[in-house]
């Protein structure tokens, strides 16, 4: 398998925690936690041991705790669910959401006839301007915090205008989990979405927050696991890796994240310095991991190969199809130009981040602009 000698992806999924891989070996063997044999019945009291442990890290009930099989999975629940157990056909969103809700949204606009309000944001890429709110709707779907910025949105805010129309809350916190601290019942949300993969859990494997009421209507059918809301025998060793690296992950958060803070904030600092015409796209409040940078007159595909090739790997932060490397749509929303957005770079630090990686990028970054410039754009 190649590996990439120093790793800026953390936001795309950070590498398993020790305490993860023992925990997920430990309940490889688990069988079935639905079985009335004392095999199932030890492996649900496992799967409840991990549901216990989320929900006090969560600041939820136990039954709030719907195991998923990705963040993803959570969001469509979510959003289609709160949708479907509505009398209302509107939804309100915003102009940057991760394609797991906004994919899910469009869906539901074009096949169901929800009407859409989208609620913009700055160029700073904070969501302001919360009007959409003031009028009831099925489902309000914002993230905590944006996956190719790092800005973290007001959810407070938003959560408290929309609890005045009597409108459900769906909070996509893939990003900021294990990063922000969350309260589900005293943030107020009504459903909230997690990925253990972005904290150190296994991939594919998430939770979703759901209140008793309202809960989603399914959008699966079958065993009526999970309240019905996912149904599906669950993963049992995943589930107790997932609560195993939400704990380490809240452990350390406050000193990670000011650990990141600094060297999130020297790498900028030191790019800004040494790259001519760089434009910074992560502003606070922000997560500290993240930095979204254009390079304007280069091509952001450019910059990933040339990375590679020396060993880094990053990301553009916006899906490339068919070869055509397209201008990121959330900083477009944020009022980037194209011209400026199709040369962006999101480097994401994590737990294995140090101060060599950032020396060894901040090293070879110029000259990797300069090329990809040189070689100008499609
Ligand atoms: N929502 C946000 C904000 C994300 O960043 C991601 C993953 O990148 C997802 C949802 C989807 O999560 P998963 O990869 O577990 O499906």
């Amino acid at each position: 398998m190649g590996q990439s000698t120093y790793y800026f992806d953390h936001a795309a999924t950070t590498p398993m925690r020790q305490v993860a891989i023992d925990t997920w070996v430990e309940n490889a063997g688990a069988l079935n936690p639905g079985g009335n044999y004392a095999s199932g019945r030890a492996s649900a009291s496992v799967l409840d041991q991990a549901r216990e442990k989320i929900a006090e890290l969560m600041g939820a009930d136990p039954v709030e705790v719907i195991f998923t099989a990705s963040g993803t999975e959570a969001d469509n629940i979510a959003v289609q669910g709160l949708f479907a157990a509505s009398a209302s056909n509107r939804i309100v969103t915003s102009s940057i959401e991760h394609s797991a809700v906004r994919d899910t949204v469009g869906y539901l606009r074009d096949k169901h006839g929800a009407e859409v309000a989208e609620m913009p944001v700055t160029g700073e890429g904070h969501i302001h301007d919360l009007s959409a709110l003031d009028e009831p709707a099925a489902v309000a779907a914002v993230m905590l915090a944006n996956n190719e910025t790092g800005a973290i949105q007001p959810a407070e805010e938003i959560i408290a205008r929309a609890q005045a129309t009597e409108t459900p809350v769906h909070i996509d916190a893939v990003q900021a989990i294990g990063r922000v601290p969350i309260n589900f019942h005293a943030l107020g949300a009504t459903t909230l979405a997690s990925s253990a993969h972005k904290y150190g859990g296994p991939r594919g494997i998430g939770f979703l927050l759901a209140r008793r009421s309202p809960a989603p209507a399914p959008i699966l059918f079958g065993g009526g696991q999970e309240r019905g809301i996912r149904p599906g025998t669950a993963d049992v060793a995943s589930a107790a890796a997932m609560a195993a690296a939400l704990e380490a992950a809240l452990g350390e958060a406050h000193e990670e994240n000011g650990r990141l803070r600094e060297l999130r904030n020297q790498l900028r600092d030191r790019i800004v310095d040494l790259v001519p015409d760089v434009r910074v796209n992560t502003y606070e409040p922000a997560l500290p991991g993240h930095l979204n940078l254009c390079f304007p007159g280069a091509e952001g595909d450019s910059l990933l190969m040339l990375l590679d090739n020396a060993s880094f790997a990053a990301s553009t932060g916006s899906a490339c199809s068919s070869g055509v490397n397209r201008a990121s749509r959330i900083l477009l929303a944020m009022g980037v130009p194209e011209h400026d957005a199709r040369g962006t770079l999101r480097f994401s630090l994590g737990r294995t981040t140090k101060q060599e990686d950032v020396d060894a990028l901040v090293a070879v970054l110029p000259e990797i602009v300069h090329k990809a410039r040189a070689a100008g754009m499609a």
